[in-house]
């Protein structure tokens, strides 16, 4: 099975506790597609500029992401600014060069489209909406957003949330979507805008996966929520990304099984925390780049342990 995902491709200057970086490689659909690309196929939509060497494109390629659907336009690639203070709960953005990304107007190839899962990272509703429709043929469709969009395209964004199965996004979004504080009333709100099932990150806390009665095609799948762990690491260098790794962790499982299923999803939320909690144990992709199947796996273990209560136990 394979996944395209359209999104940033990106040059970030980070700015954490444990010290600085300039201009390394980032973006939500390259922290994304490393995250993924231990579970499944995945093909990457994006544009970046002449400063986007071909040893940057060989981070994805080598992790055998599939980068024909990259642009390289004329000029620089998007730009970000970011840092981080005490406990890195929230970035501080302190520039937004788009450059290239500005006139973004994704190209799918020939290629790409009998892709099955499509993720829409983080960009302009719009854009996410025109590539949604230019694959009607998906099995599911998965997306993330940000602040500026739900406070400043909400009516864009709403036509996206129309067709979405799984909506990804963090604890402060939802509430500013909905204008609830409560979560699980959040939640709710948020399921009437569309998407099928709702996963809220929080951080360094884990996640909630919330689900409707269309969630699932089993209608004994009664389940209404999950809550997995994050698991407390000890070095925290840098936090971009995770979210983004989080969701590639999490939907590379899903289309790595046959079918959707309660079991699926929740063990697929355990997999996105794994990816999650790699991610930020380095600067930008460093830590992705170099994780390997076996460490994956043992973290999975890890994760079920501080999380398995057994009552039966002596
Ligand atoms: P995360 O920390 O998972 O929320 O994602 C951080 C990544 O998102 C960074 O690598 C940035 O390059 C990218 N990013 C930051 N701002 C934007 C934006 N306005 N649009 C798209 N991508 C962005």
């Amino acid at each position: 099975m394979s996944i395209l995902v359209v999104g940033s491709v990106a040059f970030d200057t980070l700015t954490t506790p444990s010290g600085s970086r300039a201009k390394v490689l980032g973006g939500a659909a390259t922290h994304f597609s490393l995250a993924a690309s231990f579970f499944t196929d995945v093909r990457v939509v994006g544009v970046v500029g002449t400063d986007f060497t071909a040893e940057h494109e060989a981070v994805m390629t080598k992790r055998g992401v599939d980068t024909a659907g990259i642009e390289h336009a004329d000029g620089l690639s998007f730009h970000w600014t970011g840092s981080y203070e005490g406990s890195m709960g929230e970035a501080k953005t302190l520039g937004t060069d788009l450059n290239v990304f500005g006139a973004f107007d994704p190209k799918i190839p020939e290629s790409y489209k009998n892709s099955d899962y499509l993720f829409l990272a983080n960009i302009d509703p719009v854009l996410q909406l025109r590539v949604r429709k230019a694959l009607p043929g998906v099995k599911m469709v998965a997306g993330d957003t940000m602040n500026y969009w739900i406070n400043d395209h909400r009516a864009n964004l709403l036509k996206v949330l129309a067709e979405e199965d799984i909506l990804i996004i963090n604890d402060g979004e939802a509430r500013l979507l909905t204008g609830e504080h409560n979560l699980v009333t959040a939640a709710k709100k948020v399921m009437a805008m569309g998407p099928k099932s709702l996963v809220i990150k929080h951080g360094e806390y884990g996640a909630t996966a919330f689900f409707s009665d269309r969630s699932f095609d089993d209608p004994n799948a009664s389940t209404t929520l999950f809550r997995a762990p994050a698991l407390p690491i000890e070095s925290v260098v840098d936090p971009t990304g995770a979210g983004d790794s989080f969701a590639g962790g999490f939907y590379g499982y899903i289309a790595s099984q046959p079918k959707l299923t309660p079991q699926v999803f929740r063990t697929a939320l355990f997999y996105g925390g794994v990816m999650g909690s790699f991610a930020v144990e380095q600067f930008g992709t460093e830590r992705l780049q170099n994780t390997t199947r076996e460490e994956i796996d043992a973290r999975f273990q890890l994760f079920r342990e501080i999380s398995h209560l057994d009552l039966d136990a002596a």
